[in-house]
């Protein structure tokens, strides 16, 4: 039995993990569960999962909580609730589904406690990778990938070796505005581009597969799973998201993985690795999909994916500071205070003001994340 404690259990990805534990009611158990400040969403899980521990981050609402849960379960709040959700001497598994770099004290701290990972959260590693492949390593947990792409990837690597890749293809559907023009961004509101083609996804991913941020935030990502250079990881067009990432080796073989666009599917996986069991999802229609297309990427409309490959290979604090003003910016957009294309902007900015640390410790790097973050509210008040 997999005992979880889900951090970030009343988001999309969250959500999706509970569907995932009601399938498997024999084999995965909730005992933590986490979230900002949803008191009804939580109480509803609470009351279904019976976790032993549950944490809001906003204190009201954990006081909220606390009345109607009644005892229930223990509820505590803030970044050492969050904390202590994911150290729960009952759990073995913490599923990492926060949004944002403030999934990574918890995450590390889960580590140290010697629980496996499973991680949607790509900001955690893409923020402080170093630190956090270091620490799985030194207290020999497992890491499993959430994330579509690196779950494919993970599945098209089991039982090769590293050293016969060579690349790793990250496919991209082109998020909401693929195929349009800079002229036309320029104008387009938080509503528009909340409209993904293919997959259903919280709101903050969503900005970021539309400026493309996202794709970079997982070729960080990609770099730290599997322990691979830059140089060879490249990204590919794919509109129709049923090829979900593939991996081509020295002899000019290419693997890949394909299944219909359901997250519960890569969370399944992580889950109950190195089982595969049935889901409840429909089979992949190859006659009924038809076309599979493959085409370029159109970086030089959407800037945000090289920016994070030269975040990624400048290393050191660049990506904490790219990812930490990217969450700034998302964040104003969907307030509709700025622009769409001023979110690349903020990024570039606060890359192009950033003194990089070469091999940061945790403290640094959330010093350089916190001074990115005023300097993407800046653009606020001094503009362009
Ligand atoms: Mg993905």
């Amino acid at each position: 039995m997999k005992a979880l404690s889900i951090l970030g259990s009343t988001g999309s990805i969250g959500k999706q993990v509970l569907d995932v534990c009601r399938w498997n009611k024999n084999k995965l158990s909730v005992v933590g569960l986490a979230s900002y400040n949803e008191v009804e969403d939580m109480l509803i899980q609470i009351k279904e999962f019976k976790p032993r521990m549950a944490c809001l981050a906003i204190e009201e609402n954990a006081e909220e909580l606390k009345e109607k849960v009644n005892g229930m379960t223990e509820i505590v709040s803030g970044a050492k609730g969050l904390e202590e959700v994911a150290c729960i001497e009952e759990a073995n598994t913490v599923v990492s589904s926060v949004v944002g770099s403030v999934g990574i004290q918890a995450t590390i701290k889960a580590i140290k406690s010697r629980k496996n990972l499973a991680i949607a959260n790509k900001e955690t590693l893409v923020a402080a990778g170093s630190i956090v492949m270091n620490e799985i390593k030194k207290n020999k947990v497992k890491l499993m990938p959430i994330d579509s792409e690196h779950s494919a990837l993970f599945q098209c690597l089991t039982g090769e070796k590293l050293s016969d890749v060579k690349k790793l293809i990250l496919t991209c559907s082109g998020g909401s505005f693929k195929g349009w023009k800079r002229a036309e961004l320029a104008k387009v509101k938080a509503s528009d581009a909340l409209k993904h083609p293919t997959w259903s996804m919280g709101a903050k991913i969503t900005i970021d597969s539309a400026t493309l941020m996202n794709k970079g935030l997982e070729v960080i990502e990609a770099h730290w799973l599997y322990n691979m250079p830059y140089d060879k990881i490249m990204t590919v067009l794919h509109p129709q998201s049923i090829v979900h990432s593939m991996v081509e080796f020295i002899d000019g073989s290419v693997m890949a993985q394909l299944a219909v666009h359901d997250m519960r599917l890569p969370i399944q996986y992580a889950l109950t690795y190195p089982e595969r069991l049935p889901t409840r999802l429909e089979s992949l229609d190859l006659t009924k999909v038809k076309n599979l297309e493959f085409g370029k990427i159109d970086s030089e409309t959407f800037p945000c994916l090289s920016y994070a490959y030269e975040a990624g290979a400048k290393g050191g604090t660049m990506p904490a500071v790219m990812n930490a003003a990217n969450e700034i910016a998302v964040a104003l957009f969907l307030k509709n205070q700025i622009g769409f294309l001023d979110i690349e902007r903020i990024v570039r900015n606060a890359m192009d003001a950033h003194k990089i640390i070469k091999r940061p410790s945790l403290e640094e790097i959330f010093e350089a994340d916190s001074r990115a973050r005023k300097k993407a509210e800046e653009f606020l008040v001094k503009g362009k």
